[in-house]
């Protein structure tokens, strides 16, 4: 069986713990099996070396930037190397260029292209265990580039895929998916499967457990993915291919976010082009928007709100300034940071009607106005007041019956 394991910052976050990783490793190799390793840096490194960087400009990204912070699972998989020949075993590290990952040229946020295997079966069939880079690609032209935060989890469902392995377990901090994030709702389940479907809300959702694009691709490449703690023995959770019996239950986990910002566009002209003009340049931009709603008013103008990731607010608003007050003069602009998003998913709301009234009669019991609202075969979605935002939460938690026992 070959095995991808991916030990996120804090299993690699001091000496002892790469040493244990190291055992850990062996052990799965000595039980019979093929591992590769995927490291992210050691906790807190790129939250440094991201400080380093805006201490000298306060809009960093850039190539320089990403070679930056590439460089701190340079020194975790150096490290982990060690440990392992220490242990006994064998291993090489590999840096991206020397994989061979390659990636498209958006520095901070670089998908994936391609990754070379050959070497990789070569160090697997000898026994020796790859331990590779997480977080990092190269471009076209061998500029480092990085996947956005939480992308070693990207790298290693991506070789993985790349390997068709047998199974990429997740060694982290948090020993599985639970119903919701286990600090912001004391009564908090953890669930022994979920879905990629629902994994892939949840993770864009705000359950920073994995980074969602590695879900995306572990659903699209059939990846069988095992979230587990690095530090206890307990079982964690599996993310696979929808069952029979996750259908049977209606709302499978709620996700809250507080980090983005609503914008609001309004007085735009009641026209075909607008929302491809307002939309288009922040596409260019490659930021992600979330919940869109366009209203009408009486005199037959136009709002439109959504939500974009609250760091970059500022520049989605400098470019609708001027890309859009030139040709619409009329337009004002409004921006609100104090919300939240909170979310009920699940592959069974598919069967069952009344979910949403269900959530709208909880939250409206609990004094919680809505200010916008999107939902999906699997999943509603509203804006609230952040101040709510843990209310909210909990409420629902207990209504759809989620709570632990
Ligand atoms: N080290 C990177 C980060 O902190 C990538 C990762 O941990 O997945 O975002
Ligand atoms: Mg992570």
């Amino acid at each position: 069986v070959l095995i991808v394991q991916k030990f996120g910052g804090t299993s690699v976050g001091n000496i002892e713990r790469i040493r244990n990783v190291a055992r850990k490793v062996l052990q799965t190799q000595r039980a019979g099996h093929e591992v590769a390793v995927v490291s992210s840096a050691m906790a807190g490194e790129t939250n440094r070396l991201v400080e380093l960087a805006t201490q000298i400009t306060p809009e960093p990204w850039s190539r320089e930037y990403d070679m930056l912070l590439a460089s701190g699972e340079q020194i975790a998989i150096a490290l982990l190397a060690l440990a392992i020949h220490a242990e006994g075993g064998k291993a090489v590290p590999l840096l991206a260029h020397q994989l061979g990952i390659e990636t498209d040229e958006v520095y901070s946020k670089a998908r994936i292209r391609s990754i070379r295997t050959e070497k990789l079966r070569e160090l697997l069939k000898e026994g020796i265990i790859p331990v590779i880079a997480g977080f990092q690609g190269v471009d076209s032209e061998n500029n480092i580039t990085t996947l956005g935060r939480g992308g070693s989890d990207t790298s290693a469902v991506a070789i993985a895929a790349a390997l068709k392995a047998d199974a990429c377990e997740i060694y982290t901090d948090v020993d599985g998916v639970y119903t919701v994030d286990p600090r912001l709702c004391a009564k908090a389940k953890k669930l022994s499967e979920i879905s990629y479907e629902e994994m892939m809300e949840m993770a864009s959702l705000g359950a920073k457990v994995l980074q969602i694009r590695s879900v995306e691709l572990a659903a699209k490449y059939e990846v069988p993915l095992y979230v587990v703690s690095s530090f206890e023995e307990t079982p964690g959770t599996r993310v696979l291919g929808r069952t029979k019996s996750m259908e049977d239950v209606v709302v499978n986990g709620i996700a809250a976010d507080a980090n983005d910002a609503r914008i609001t566009v309004c007085g735009l002209p009641d026209s075909p082009t607008v929302p491809f003009e307002i939309f288009g340049p922040i596409a260019e931009a490659a930021i992600v928007v979330d919940i869109i709603v366009q209203a009408s008013n009486e005199e037959g103008k136009r709002n439109l709100s959504f939500t974009v990731p609250e760091v970059e607010r500022t520049k989605v608003l400098s470019l609708l300034e001027s890309r859009l007050k030139p040709k619409y003069p009329q337009i004002t602009f409004a921006s609100e940071t104090d919300v939240a998003k909170v979310s009920i998913v699940g592959v069974g709301m598919r069967n069952h009607p009344g979910v949403a009234a269900k959530m709208f009669s909880v939250l409206a019991e609990a004094g919680i106005s809505i200010k916008l609202i999107t939902t999906s075969e699997i999943k509603v979605s509203v804006l609230i007041d952040k101040r709510q935002m843990k209310a909210a939460v909990e409420k629902l938690h207990t209504a759809f019956g989620l709570d632990a026992v």
